[in-house]
């Protein structure tokens, strides 16, 4: 009997052919993740990837691979032969790590392997049955249990109580690439996290005014993309100086204009560098109405300068709820650290306000 990591797998399953690319690319990446953990084997049975180490380190292999995306559950699992009596073996042993007292429970079983004498059914009935006899102050409640207890059957017989909520999403790689617009607020992060959650691999671009613009301020853009790539693995972060062009529109621009202008030097110098690095879209944090810059005739000022598509993930989202994702991937106590950047330094208050990022 041992004890292992299982992960599930969310969307990759409903990807027809191109599944086992997915899932290949779901367990390179976990194997990366890991790679610092003196694992012993990974290997996957019907559809599941199982990882053996010494007991000591499962936490830590739950903790690293819970941030790659593509993955919906994760359980520690106690793993034994198919035979009942070793099953019930295996409850004790689960149970031994279980705050159960007072609890409601169900037994839910997947019997993969139907070589298996018992119906699923009848599998979990007399395994409740165990460990109603076997441990105190616990009741059966098949409708909405406090506890869920799971069985599954295929080459070996894996039971698992709690299971930790992933990422879900597809594995970075598998939806192309995509060149992030990335200032040093709290709305591009979150754009950069949720377009790298749906399967495209990033690279990052951000325009700073240097000498204007401090080193500081570059350090927290920095900083930024590092937490992004513990999300997405190691990726490049483009910087480009906009300070002449600033300067030259400054001179030469109406005030009220200055924002969008900026703007359009940033996408056409985004667009041609995605050209270059074979990047296929332009992401941005622009969410509709948000600030003045940010109506659809602002946004459209920009997109046409575009060759590729410009996906834009928080375009429907408010502010409040760009916070609370940011807060989650822990990109918010850096966004709102107060250095100034290209926009800060140059544009007019009206549409550039600080406080907002
Ligand atoms: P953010 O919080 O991402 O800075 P914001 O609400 O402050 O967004 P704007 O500053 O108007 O909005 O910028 C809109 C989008 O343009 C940003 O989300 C980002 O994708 C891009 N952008 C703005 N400034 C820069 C910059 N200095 N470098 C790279 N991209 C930028
Ligand atoms: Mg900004």
């Amino acid at each position: 009997m041992d004890k292992v990591v299982s992960i599930s797998f969310g969307e990759l399953f409903l990807k027809g052919k191109n599944r086992q690319r997915f899932v290949d690319r779901a367990i390179k990446k976990v194997r990366k993740k890991i790679s610092h953990i003196p694992y012993e084997n990974i290997y996957l049975d019907s559809g599941k990837l199982y990882i053996e180490a010494k007991e000591e380190y499962l936490d830590a292999i739950i903790e690293s691979a819970s941030n790659v995306f593509g993955i919906i559950y994760l359980s520690k699992c106690v793993r034994t032969s198919k035979d009942f009596e070793k099953i019930k073996e295996a409850a004790d042993v689960l149970f031994e790590d279980l705050d159960y007292e007072g609890k409601t429970f169900k037994v839910f079983t997947n019997r993969v392997d139907k070589s298996f004498t018992l119906t699923s059914p009848e599998i979990s009935r007399e395994l409740g049955a165990y460990i109603l006899k076997n441990f105190k102050n616990l009741s059966v409640d098949i409708k909405k249990p406090e506890l869920e207890i799971h069985l599954d059957l295929k080459n070996y017989a894996y039971l698992f109580a709690n299971r930790v909520k992933g990422l879900g999403g597809l594995p970075i790689g598998s939806s192309g690439r995509g060149l992030v617009l990335l200032s040093g607020g709290i709305d591009s992060p979150v754009a950069g996290f949720l377009i790298a959650k749906r399967g495209v691999e990033l690279g990052c671009i951000h325009f700073h005014s240097y000498p204007f613009t401090s080193e500081r301020a570059f350090d927290k853009v920095k900083k930024l993309a590092e937490i992004l790539a513990t999300y997405t693995g190691n990726f490049t972060l483009y910087s480009v100086n906009l300070l002449k062009i600033q300067t030259e529109i400054n001179k030469k621009a109406l005030e009220r204009e200055t924002t969008v202008l900026s703007r359009r030097f940033m996408m056409r110098i985004s667009d041609k560098l995605a050209e270059k690095n074979e990047y296929s879209m332009i992401v941005t944090g622009e969410s509709l109405g948000q600030v003045a810059s940010q109506t659809i005739e602002g946004i459209n000022a920009s997109n046409v300068l575009a060759t590729r598509p410009v996906l834009r993930p928080l375009i429907g989202l408010d502010k409040s709820d760009i916070i609370e994702i940011s807060e989650k991937i822990g990109t918010y106590e850096t966004s709102i650290m107060p250095f100034e950047d290209c926009c800060t330094v140059f544009l007019p208050k009206k549409t550039c306000n600080k406080t907002k990022n």
